[in-house]
Order: structure tokens, then sequence, then C-alpha cells
């Protein structure tokens, strides 16, 4: 299918589209084209009504909060987890919401990786967000061995993408756990999940996934495709609010493993007010939880996931495949003349929810969006990533945004702007 790129065809679209109305659901700054919801999904008027109820059971109730009220705070975190296991193709006692990536990642490392005898290895790409590389290096070290020695990392040979030759060559018999990323944060691409979890299992490796950028715009089956462990944040596409809750998963297959990092809230919740100095852990994911859960930041997740069940993620990953190959497409008729080079893989199964176009003049490209009214955001040292949102993100809001880039490129407007980066970008 072809695009013409004219206003009709966006209102078209538009009409067209039945995930229109949540568009309304969502708070939308006039004369803005937000594209960053894969670095924060705005706020939802449910979300908002959610932290409400929560602020109000704890004016109404003060303690008692944990086991009354709407929401009971005690057992929040297990009902989100069950909520949001068809996001990720999870058995309800497989996800728990909890903590924050960082975190979460090591919990799940503490838990799963155990160096024994020449299988002291831990497998991750060159390509992966410095967060998870830190946590990975510090787990290393925890174990009392050498980082530099221990941490391997798939090479990519054109620096955005990674192929699966690439990362099977560091899946060698000295490898203990296999980290990768779902989507990678830079360049966009999908790494094949089903695929390369059969590879790691078959030499043996554990295999988790850092769900970021994929949670809550495209679907997963970790349950069936045998996945170990997976850790999110909720603040990017699950439009939970900044430092917003994150979750992880856990293969049920795992359920018997102690978790690595103790904590009172990983206790099965009959005896935790025991206050027994034996651990007796949680059946479930719930195991892996460290301390009180942060109830007014899981709050927008009650909101949010009420409206990921109303919309259904396959109808979410339509559209936002639509948007996002409207989008290529554009760039490949219109912006590639001006040197810009789109590094998001082409076909629909390799690409996640949003387009990562480079240039050297990346992060001033991304201030003369700004001064636009679009919102995009630099990764450095020169991709500039774009995001539609299904939820909200209509195609004439798609079209103006493209039409206005076409202009700054037009018109080299971004040289009225230095090309440094901002302290956030
Ligand atoms: C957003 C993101 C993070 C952030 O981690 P937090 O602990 O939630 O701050 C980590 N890793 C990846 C791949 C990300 O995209």
């Amino acid at each position: 299918m072809s695009f013409t790129f004219s206003r009709e065809e966006a209102v078209l679209f538009d009409q067209q589209d039945e995930l229109s109305a949540f568009r309304d659901q969502f708070y939308i700054k006039e004369g803005q084209y937000y594209l960053d919801g894969n670095s924060l999904g705005l706020l939802s008027k449910k979300a908002e009504q959610a932290v409400l109820s929560l602020l109000d059971s704890w004016k109404n109730y003060g303690i008692e909060g944990w086991m009354e009220g709407e929401h009971p705070w005690f057992t929040l975190s297990e009902q989100l987890g069950e909520k949001t296991a068809p996001l990720i193709g999870a058995k309800p006692d497989e996800v728990i919401v909890t903590g924050s990536i960082t975190v979460n990642l090591h919990q799940m490392l503490s838990t799963f990786y155990q160096p024994d005898g020449k299988r002291t290895k831990i497998a991750a790409d060159e390509l992966n967000f410095p967060s998870d590389i830190y946590t990975l290096q510090s787990q290393i070290k925890l174990k009392g061995l050498n980082p530099d020695i221990e941490l391997i990392k798939a090479a990519s040979d054109n620096g955005t993408t990674l192929s699966i030759e690439e990362i099977d060559r560091v899946l060698t018999d000295e490898v203990a756990v296999l980290l990768l990323p779902s989507v990678l944060y830079r360049s966009g691409q999908l790494l094949p999940m089903k695929e390369l979890t059969k590879r790691a299992h078959e030499k043996g490796i554990i295999v988790g996934f850092d769900l970021a950028h994929s949670i809550g715009a495209v679907p997963h089956e970790l349950h069936d495709w045998g996945v170990d462990f997976a850790v999110w944040c909720n603040y990017k596409y699950m439009n939970n609010g900044p430092g917003g809750t994150g979750g992880l998963f856990i293969h049920e297959k795992h359920h018997d493993r102690l978790p690595g990092l103790k904590g009172w809230f990983g206790s099965n919740k009959e005896k935790q007010f025991d206050m027994a100095h034996t651990f007796t852990k949680a059946d479930g994911a719930g195991a892996y939880q460290i301390g009180t859960p942060n109830i007014l930041s899981t709050a927008p997740l009650i909101g949010s996931l009420e409206l990921f069940e109303e919309a259904g993620i396959h109808n979410l990953r339509k559209k936002s495949l639509h948007q996002t190959q409207y989008m290529a497409d554009f760039f490949e008729q219109k912006l590639r003349s001006f040197g810009m080079k789109k590094v998001t893989p082409s076909a629909d199964e390799d690409r996640g929810g949003h387009i990562a176009l480079q240039h050297p003049y990346a992060a001033g490209i991304c201030k003369a969006m700004k001064a636009e009214g679009i919102i995009p955001d630099f990764r450095a040292p020169d991709i500039i990533r774009l995001a539609p949102a299904a939820f909200y993100t209509s195609y004439q809001d798609l079209y103006e945004a493209m039409q206005k880039i076409q202009r700054i490129m037009e018109t080299e407007a971004y040289k009225n702007y230095s090309n440094e980066r901002n302290v956030i970008a």
C-alpha cells in the first residue's frame, strides 16, 4: 500500500481508525505533536482518576487503606500484575508490578546468575542501554569476578541493529545468562525473542529480556516462548507517569527459586505479618518484590491498564505499525535527500513502536522540531526518535508533524540551533 501524504488522506485514516476515540481519554496539549510516548507516555483521565482515588483512600482510611477501599494497597501489585499478563503473554501469577527496570534487573540477576564451573559469563549486546550494562557489571563483581572478562557483548557490524548470527556468536557454553532488550532503544529494532530464546536454551543458557520499548506497543508470548524472566518500566508506552512503578515476569518453571534479594514484601501474604526471621516466599512472581510498594506511583497503572483492556494490544499494534509505516515511507520519499538515514528496520516483524532517523545534526534538528511544537527525543550521538502512540497520536498529527519536519530540513532551520544535547535529551 502506498501513501499520498495529503491532508485528505490523513483525515480519512482518522475517520477509519477504530481507536480514534481513545485520544479524548488523554491530556493532549493544543498545538503540540507529542511523539515521545516511548520515553514518557501522556497522562490519561483514567490514570488521573486512579491517583485521586488512592489519595482518597489514604485520606479516608489511613493505615486501613492496606485492606480497605476500592483498591486495597496490600494486593494492588499482584492485581495489576494479573492485568498486565495479557500484554506479555504471561500467566497471571508470572507477573508482578514492582520496582524499576534497574532494580528489577538486579533482582533477576541475583536470582538467576549462578556462575558454575566454566559457565561464568553473562552475554549482552554492545547497543544496550547503559543502566542494564551497569547492572550486569555490578552483579559480576558481586560474585567476585571480573566484568571485563565475564561480560561479553554481541557486536553490531552497522552500529544500529543486531542480526541473529551476531547474537549467536556470544552464545557459548561459558555463558550462564543472556540479557537482551526486546527492542533496541536507539534504532527501534524488534529482536526475534522466540527464536533467540530457543537458541539460548539449546546451549543451556537462561534468557531474560528488557521490555522497556515493547511493553504496551508490541504483543508478546513470553510464557509459550519459555522466556525465563523479563523486566520493564511502565512510564513509556504504558502511560504510568514519571517514575511510575515497573514490573517483572518470571516463568512459572522457576517459581521455586528463592529471590536473590529477599525482602518482606516477597513473603507469602498470610505469613508476612508473623514477623518471623525465616522467610516464607510467596508462590508466584510476587516473591521477587523487595520492600513496601510505591502505591502512589503505581496508582496511574490502574487506569492505564483499563484502557489497554478496552483497546486490545493487537489493535494497538496494528495501528502503531501503520503509523510507523507512514513515517518510514514519508522519510523514504521526502527526507532521505537531506542526508537523513532511517536506521529502523523496514519489515513489520523487525520494528517496535518508534522510527529512528540518523543525521549528523540530530541534536540541532530536535531543537528546531521543538520550536515547531513537535516533541521527539534525541539519543546521542546522532539519533532522532519519533514515536506515534496508538492511543493518542492521530493521523492528522502525523501529517502536520511530517510536513513541518520536511520544512525544517528544506530551510535548514536547524542551523539556528547548537548541535549540543540538552541535559535531559
Ligand atoms: C528506559 C530504559 C531504562 C530505564 O531504567 P529505569 O531503571 O526504569 O530508570 C533501562 N533500560 C532500557 C533498555 C530502557 O529503555
